[in-house]
């Protein structure tokens, strides 16, 4: 650690006196290519706005294409992809399928902008009908951890054939990198990635998203399967396995309530880290900013910055668009 000489020869402000010389010392930049922007779609003839997220649609297949298209002209290089089927059952098997909503939307982006980077989520609880991550024994509703792997190598392959980039797990589900990296090499995907929701926390921030993808759980909770929110070691052993697993970049969600984790993961490991703000973060920020209580522009891009900051690459937000703007 430095010293630094006392008062009054150090006076810090000196290097606070005005706009310029804040601009040239300022540690941590945004860049509307940190950002990713969800995007979710359902069969229907027109978008439907989200109640609990202001600004959110679920799309239709048809409005993705201006959607993807806007994406592209703020400069934004990615979006993260949510499927909504039209019938939901408990094996989630419209994301098993090539007319599936997730393979159907993926194709149309690609052949509306090829260069946009395609991140598709890749788990069960949007498909099923019981709103979990993954395959449940219909006898005594228990989880099944290796009957899900093998449902998540499935539907990687579809999406990665339908053009994603990118294959996001989200389900917390041990052994799901592993499973998915193999049958993608095995399959001719060696170029396919993985964005692992390696430290997916079981927290109340993903209300406003439930009604998004239309995944309230039916029974139980995610608590089996999801990290309890007072741990940050538990974090920490997720993402040393997913690497070794084969995640290329490590995810941690929630973000603004687990900015320590971000930094930890980003002191830890070499592997590029994203946060997610998550629902909950999005729909705080404006609700206070509707009530007259914060600015909506100020709170977003301060808080998009204390995501960045605490070392995370990339920002998944529901904010990706209005940032780009205010950003440029
Ligand atoms: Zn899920």
């Amino acid at each position: 650690m430095s010293t630094f000489p006392a008062y009054p020869t150090s006076r810090p402000r000196r290097l606070r006196t005005n706009q310029n010389i804040r601009a040239l010392l300022q540690e941590t930049r945004l860049s509307i290519s940190d950002l990713i922007c969800p995007i979710f779609v359902r069969h229907d003839s027109e978008k439907r706005p989200v109640q609990s997220m202001p600004g959110q649609y679920q799309h239709t297949l048809q409005s993705i294409v201006d959607e993807v298209k806007k994406v592209e002209q703020l400069g934004l290089k990615a979006i993260m992809l949510f499927g909504i089927p039209e019938k939901k059952d408990p094996e989630g098997s419209d994301n098993l399928s090539p007319n599936g909503i997730a393979t159907k939307a993926i194709q149309i982006i690609k052949k509306t902008c090829p260069d946009l980077l395609v991140i598709s989520d890749l788990c069960l609880c949007d498909y099923s009908d019981h709103g979990h991550c993954c395959i449940i024994d219909p006898a005594n509703k228990t989880y099944l951890n290796e009957p899900t792997l093998e449902y998540l190598a499935k539907a990687a392959v579809i999406h990665a054939q339908a053009g994603a980039d990118m294959l996001a797990p989200s389900g917390m589900m041990d052994g799901t990198v592993k499973a998915i990296r193999h049958r993608l090499d095995e399959t001719g995907f060696t170029n396919t990635s993985i964005m692992c929701h390696s430290s997916k926390y079981a927290s109340v921030l993903y209300g406003p998203f439930r009604e998004a993808a239309e995944c309230t759980i039916q029974f139980g909770d995610r608590k089996t399967y999801q990290i309890d929110p007072p741990n940050a070691r538990e974090a920490l052993k997720e993402m040393h396995i997913d690497i070794a697993e084969g995640a290329d970049i490590l995810m941690v969600k929630p973000a603004s309530f687990y900015l320590d984790i971000i930094r930890q993961a980003h002191d830890n490991f070499e592997t590029p880290i994203a946060a997610y703000q998550v629902s909950g973060e999005y729909s705080m920020i404006h609700a206070a900013a509707d009530k007259g209580w914060l600015d909506l522009k100020s709170t977003t891009l301060e808080s998009l910055m204390a995501i960045k900051r605490a070392g995370a690459q990339n920002i998944v937000t529901y904010f990706a668009k209005e940032a780009a703007q205010w950003i440029s």
